[in-house]
Formats: structure tokens, sequence, C-alpha cells
């Protein structure tokens, strides 16, 4: 969805107000820095089922308004935009009630834990004329534009495979409903893979068509999955390996893309920070590639503030989070059934 591109678009002429639904850890790391460092946007509104946790929040962020319900903080006319970041399966009012309110919508991944929701979030945004992003931060790392851009060059020949290592320890304070609550959508699959695979999507230029999966439960988690692999086949034929857990905290992460004349090889790149390596392989030898790292999600932001003040598109759409679960999905059924699950990408 664009945007109104114009300088009659008001949010050209004022300061841009982001609500906050969701008193998150994920809000308060990263994504207030992130609004406050776009030029003319503040976060001026915060809203937690607990009001005592809203005003708290408030007061640490220095946010000015404090609500415990949606409909307040839709209702103040200081908010432009709506960042959404409380728990999966609260996602879904929040974004329609946000799209009906005419708000713009920055939604975390996953979008929803099914895809008629999901696809009902993205809908009503289309409908409503406001942009929709979806918070897949990886695509945004300079590492990852890197390896895309390298990719386009035809470099490595056919591209036969790529595999992604994410296999991480999720840390003590992050162990609650991840590990223990699949009605707010927690696992690793909804929580690390599909973030991966927008980044297959994102890499390969293509979208998955059949997945294998396999799932653990290997200690922290009840309930859910803690780890997970994965095949996935693309339309070219390329296959794709990927890894997930929350319980190895000592492989490091990475990814690598092999073709039929080269290598991309990167290191410590499935990450929230600005880190990482990025080397090329081929018979000329192996080469670096330059890398000028920058904030993932200041980045996210950036391209978000263009598409609601100069219309396009944000770097992660709602359609690219629709389809980013729809393979979550996939690979989730797949280890249930311990089948091979063709991908169901649905119209919007
Ligand atoms: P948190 O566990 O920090 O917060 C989720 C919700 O839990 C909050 O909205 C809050 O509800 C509630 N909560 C927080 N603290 C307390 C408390 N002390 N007592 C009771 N309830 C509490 O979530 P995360 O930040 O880890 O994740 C939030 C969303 O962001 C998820 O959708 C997740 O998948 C996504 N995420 C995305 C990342 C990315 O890089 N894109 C990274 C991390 C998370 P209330 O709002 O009612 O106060």
């Amino acid at each position: 969805m664009n945007s109104k591109a114009s300088t009659d678009n008001p949010l050209m002429m004022r300061t841009v107000g982001w609500g906050f639904v969701g008193a998150s850890n994920i809000a308060r790391q990263w994504m207030a820095d992130a609004v406050r460092t776009q030029e003319n946007h503040e976060v001026v509104a915060i809203m937690s089922n607990s009001l005592s946790r809203a005003k708290a929040f408030a007061e640490e962020l220095n946010i000015a308004s404090a609500y415990d319900s949606i409909d307040a903080l839709l209702a103040d006319p200081a908010v432009d935009v709506v960042y959404i970041s409380n728990t999966n399966e609260l996602h879904k009012p929040a974004v329609l009630a946000a799209a009906k309110a005419g708000k713009h919508v920055f939604c975390e991944k996953p979008l929803a834990l099914n895809l008629a929701d999901a696809a009902a979030m993205v809908k009503a945004c289309q409908q409503a004329g406001v942009v929709m992003a979806t918070n897949h931060h990886l695509r945004n790392a300079a590492t990852h534009q890197a390896v895309r851009a390298e990719l386009a060059t035809g470099t490595i020949g056919q591209v036969i495979g790529m595999r992604i290592f994410h296999a991480i320890h999720l840390p003590k304070p992050l162990q609650t409903w991840r590990v223990n609550n699949p009605e707010a959508g927690g696992g690793v699959i909804l929580d690390v893979a599909v973030h991966d695979v927008d980044v297959i999507r994102y890499l390969l230029a293509e979208d998955p068509v059949d997945v294998m999966a396999y799932a653990q439960t290997g200690g922290m988690a009840s309930k859910v999955e803690d780890g997970a692999m994965a095949i996935l086949q693309m339309p070219s034929g390329a296959l794709v390996q990927t890894h997930q857990s929350f319980m190895v905290p000592y492989a490091g992460t990475g990814l690598e893309v092999h073709g039929t004349h080269g290598s991309i090889i990167a290191r410590d790149v499935m990450s929230q920070r600005a880190t990482g390596t990025v080397e090329l392989v081929n018979d000329a030898g192996r080469r670096q590639l330059s890398i000028e790292h920058h904030n993932l999600y200041q980045y996210a932001l950036s391209q978000f503030a263009k598409a609601i003040t100069q219309g396009g598109e944000p770097a992660v759409t709602g359609e690219d989070g629709l389809k980013a679960l729809a393979i979550a999905l996939a690979m989730t059924e797949s280890a249930a059934t311990k089948q091979r699950v063709a991908v169901h990408y649905p119209a919007v």
C-alpha cells in the first residue's frame, strides 16, 4: 500500500507521533530509540493492559501519554502510527483497530497465529489506505543487503543451496511465553524461523514451494518446540536448510549461499545487532565484502518513514509478513505430521 505521496500529506508538515501498543522488551530495547532517530518522529503514547505498567514504561522512556485501552490510544490526536509489539495472539485486534482508525501500522512478527487472521490484517490496512509494515529486522542488516547485492551480480552462478544457522541460547529473562505458551504463539518456529524464512525470500527472491521440518522440545520449553530443522524447496530447484534453537549457546549464527561458481559465507549475521562478516569464495580465492554496518531497526523505520510521507513501500510489507507466516506454519505442520507440506500463500 502506498501512502499519499505529496506535499499535502500532513505527516510531511509536523511531528509524526507513534503510539506503542505493548509495554514490551523489544519496544524498550530497540524501537523507542529507533523511532527517535528519525527526523520529526516521536513516541507520544504507550498502551499496556496494565495502566501501572503503561505509566512506568512512559516514565522510563519519557513518553507523554499512557493508556490501558487501545481505543484511548487511537483517540489520541497525537498518534499517527501504531507500533504493535504485544504478544502474538494480540496483534490482530490491534492492527484491525488501528486500520479502522486510519493509523499507519508497524506490526511485530509473527503477524498472527494463523493465515486467515494475518490476511485479514493485511486486507484491513489495504482497505483503510494505511501503510502496513512487518518487523522482520534481518533483511535490514547491511550484511544481508550485501549478500543480496552479490547474488544479483551472478558471481556465484546458479544457486544450488542455502543454509541458515540460527541456533542460539534464549536469555533467561526471555524464557517466558516464548517457551511455555502456545496460545501466545510461543515456540522457536514462530519466534525465530519466521525471521529466517523472510531472509530466504529476500535473498533468493523466490518463495519456497514446500517444506519438510522436524521439531524438538529439548528441555527449555514445554508445550512448544525449542528446536527445529527444515529443508525448503525453491521454485528454481535450489534447496534451503535451516536450524533454529533456543538451547544452543555456542554454535554461532550465519548463512551460506552456494552456487555453481562460488559460495557466499556470512558469519554472525542472524542478530539484532549490526554485526558480522560476508565472504565470497570462488576460483579467484576468498574475498571479504566491504560492509558498512547500520542499525537494523533504524533502517526499517527510515524506510517506513519514507513510505508514510513520500509513498513507496516499507522494507518489509504486510504481505511479506503474511508470506513468512505461511512458510513458518508449513514448517509447524510438517513437524507435527512428519509429512512434506506445500506452502499455501493466501490471496489478500
Ligand atoms: P515481552 O515479553 O517483553 O512483552 C510482551 C507483552 O508481555 C507486553 O506487551 C506486556 O503486556 C507483557 N508484559 C511485559 N512485562 C510484563 C510483566 N512484568 N508482567 C506481565 N506482563 C508483562 O515481549 P517481547 O518484546 O519479547 O516480544 C514482543 C513482540 O515482539 C512479539 O510479537 C515478538 O515476536 C516480537 N519480537 C520481535 C523482534 C524483532 O526483532 N522483530 C525481537 C523480539 C520480539 P502489556 O502490553 O499488556 O503491558
